[in-house]
């Protein structure tokens, strides 16, 4: 069984717990970690020989051309995490697609491609926006990837379907929707695969999880970020602890079980996956 990694690519100053901080005009003033801890995953990748897709930040991709060719050059998928990493549901249906249009085009001078899929930040695609897809489809992505079947404070959406699926976006018009991977557990839609709650779990857990789903015909789509990575992150003061432990824990442990996760099971970028499945006359979303 083929699972999905995903790797959002951007600064640790973007996410959501941080976003009331710092100014957009101060982010060029802030330490850059991005490349440090993208070659870190660069490394690990080409040792396991994985290949992955990153959902490039168009301000990141902008900033760091030479980064953006490695990544291309190592043979892995690039897609779409917006310019900004504004929440879409915080958007204008116009906004989002001025900020989609901009990443576009930053990604295909960095990178010299289109980018087939999308990942909205903070997975702020939901039943209130879901015309988002809509304009994701008329820019041309075949894939999205960003509403989480979860509650969650900052985002989810517990209606919406938990395996890939070809939704219906439009008059004649439908986009691939791959979520990010939940568990059926005691009526509740568990995430298992990525951001804290991967990183917050033991392996034993988490590898119990995706054979679970793999046992279930689904692949694992995991999703991991550069600053998870951060083995000298920059210190943040004020922050709750609560949120610190979000961000900060288990760095070291984490390296190790990516590691192991991507020894234990294969791996293989979204667009790839999606090109298999449509090689199969049925049984979308089964391998
Ligand atoms: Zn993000």
């Amino acid at each position: 069984m083929r699972n999905v990694l995903t790797v959002d690519l951007e600064e640790w100053f973007v996410v959501e717990i941080l976003s009331d901080r710092f100014d957009r005009e101060q982010w060029q003033k802030l330490p850059s970690r991005i490349e440090d801890n993208t070659y870190l995953l660069l490394e690990l990748f080409e040792r396991k020989r994985v290949s992955a897709t990153f959902f490039l930040l168009g301000w990141v991709a902008e900033r760091h051309p030479q980064l953006m060719k490695d990544i291309v050059g190592a043979g892995h998928e690039v897609g779409c995490h917006s310019y900004w990493h504004r929440r879409v549901d915080e958007l204008t249906q116009e906004e989002f697609r001025e900020d989609t249009i901009r990443a576009i085009d930053v990604i295909g001078e960095t990178c010299g491609v289109k980018p087939d899929g999308y990942r909205a930040p903070s997975w702020s695609i939901n039943s209130s926006n879901i015309w988002a897809l809509e304009t994701l489809f008329d820019l041309g992505f075949k894939y999205d990837s960003s509403v989480f079947p979860v509650k969650h404070d900052f985002y989810g959406d517990l209606n919406a379907p938990r395996e890939l699926v070809r939704l219906e976006v439009g008059k004649e018009k439908s986009l691939l929707e791959f979520p990010p991977s939940t568990v059926r557990l005691f009526g509740k839609n568990l995430p298992v695969a990525g951001g804290g709650y991967l990183r917050h779990s033991p392996y034993w857990y988490s590898s119990m999880m995706v054979r679970r789903l793999n046992r279930d015909g689904q692949p694992a789509m995991v999703y991991v970020h550069p600053w998870e990575f951060d083995l000298d992150p920059p210190k943040i003061d004020g922050i709750g602890m609560r949120d610190r432990f979000r961000q900060h824990s288990s760095i070291k442990s984490f390296h190790r079980k990516l590691e192991r996760l991507l020894d234990e099971f294969t791996f293989i970028p979204v667009g790839t996956y999606i090109e298999h499945m449509n090689r199969r006359p049925i049984g979308f979303g089964r391998e």
